[in-house]
């Protein structure tokens, strides 16, 4: 029996997790549920999966909650709640499925505590590639990608020797505009953005996943976990999202990975790692399908991803500077007080004045992502 908890069970990625472990009563027991503030959600959660923790963000949260779970469950809260929930000794593996750089400390921390980590939030290896790989090989822990890109190419890489792989190749949707005009983005509403042609998920991926942010950030996630310098990894923009990532070797061959897009595939590959289990996902059916078609990325109305690949080759903490700048200008964005154009601009506003810090501590890195913070937001301050 593995003992999972699940950081940020009420969200898109936290919701796929309990559907997948519900299908394997006898093999996995979720002992702990965080989630925010989705009280309704999370009472429904602990009446089916019975954990022994759950953990809210505050106070007023967990007391309304105390009224509806009986004495089995313990609730806590906060960032101290949090990591005392992961690190406790029966938890065995972490889906860290937080948002942003919220994520970082909690997934560090379980990793000290020689957890086992199933990685939904890329921020984490954005923010702190470094220290979270040299934490993973000290403890021993697995860090295993839920994204689905990268559990692509883990699957491609099974069997094969590191020496002979040539480049890494993501595969991107495109987002919702990918064909539209450079003169039509500024009047672009956060509706239209949230609105992904073929995955649901959150709302801060789906909107970087409409500037290709994501796809940048995923770029920098596959130098963290599969050891390829930046220009080995490339993105093909592939609008149907079938192929999921694919890997190229050095006598020309090319595997790939394929599926519907089901987040349910890579969470329960990352799980039952490096064993297959039975799954009830639609199959891909290739016949109906008929044509998969592929583009360059346009890095001109994109500029997103060229950042990100800047930010990867400056190294240090310029990724750090980016995701924080990214993540400010993402809200600002949704609260509709920025234009969607305006988003790179911010971010390479935040690169430029930067000089990257190389071996950065966890507390260099929450400094430099709260100094990007209030720097992005002084510098619109004197805009206005
Ligand atoms: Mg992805």
């Amino acid at each position: 029996m593995t003992n999972i908890a699940i950081l940020g069970s009420t969200g898109s990625i936290g919701r796929s997790s309990l559907e997948v472990i519900e299908r394997f009563p006898g093999r996995f027991r979720v002992t702990t549920l965080t989630a925010h503030r989705n009280i309704d959600l999370l009472r429904e959660q602990v009446a089916c999966f019975r954990p022994d923790t759950v953990v809210v963000s505050d106070e007023r949260t967990a007391e309304a909650l105390r009224h509806h779970v009986n004495g089995h469950t313990a609730v806590l809260t906060g960032d101290d709640g949090l990591i005392e929930a992961v690190t406790r000794p029966e938890v065995d593996v972490v889906v860290s499925a937080l948002v942003g750089f919220a994520g970082l400390t909690p997934t560090l921390r379980a990793i000290e505590a020689g957890k086992d980590i199933a990685l939904a939030n890329k921020e984490t290896l954005v923010v702190a590639g470094d220290l979270i790989m040299r934490a993973v090989r000290e403890h021993g822990v697995r860090l295993l990608p839920v994204d689905s890109e990268h559990s692509a190419i883990l699957q491609c890489l099974q069997g094969e020797d590191a020496k002979g792989v040539s480049r890494l190749i993501l595969t991107a949707s495109g987002g919702p505009f990918r064909d539209m005009p450079w003169e039509h983005f500024s009047g672009i509403t956060p509706a239209q953005a949230l609105a992904h042609p073929t995955w649901r998920m959150g709302s801060k991926i789906t909107i970087d996943s409409a500037t290709l942010m994501n796809k940048g950030l995923e770029v920098i996630e596959a130098y963290w976990l599969f050891g390829l310098p930046a220009d080995r990894i490339e993105v093909v923009v592939h609008p149907q999202s079938i192929i999921h990532s694919l890997v190229e070797f050095v006598d020309g061959s090319i595997k790939a990975q394929l599926g519907i897009p089901d987040m349910k595939i890579p969470i329960q590959y990352a799980l039952t790692f490096p064993e297959r289990g039975p799954s009830v996902s639609k199959r891909l059916d290739l016949v109906s399908l008929g044509t998969m078609t592929f583009f360059p990325p346009d890095m001109e109305r994109f500029r997103c991803l060229g950042l990100a690949y800047q930010a990867l080759r400056a190294g240090g903490t310029a990724p750090a500077v980016l995701n924080a700048a990214n993540e400010v200008a993402v809200q600002l964005f949704l609260a509709e007080k920025i234009s969607f154009q305006d988003i790179p601009g911010i971010i390479e506003d935040a690169l430029a004045g930067h000089t990257p810090l190389m071996e950065a501590t966890l507390e260099d890195l929450v400094r430099i992502d709260t100094q990007t913070r209030t720097a992005v937001h002084q510098r619109r301050a004197v805009v206005e």
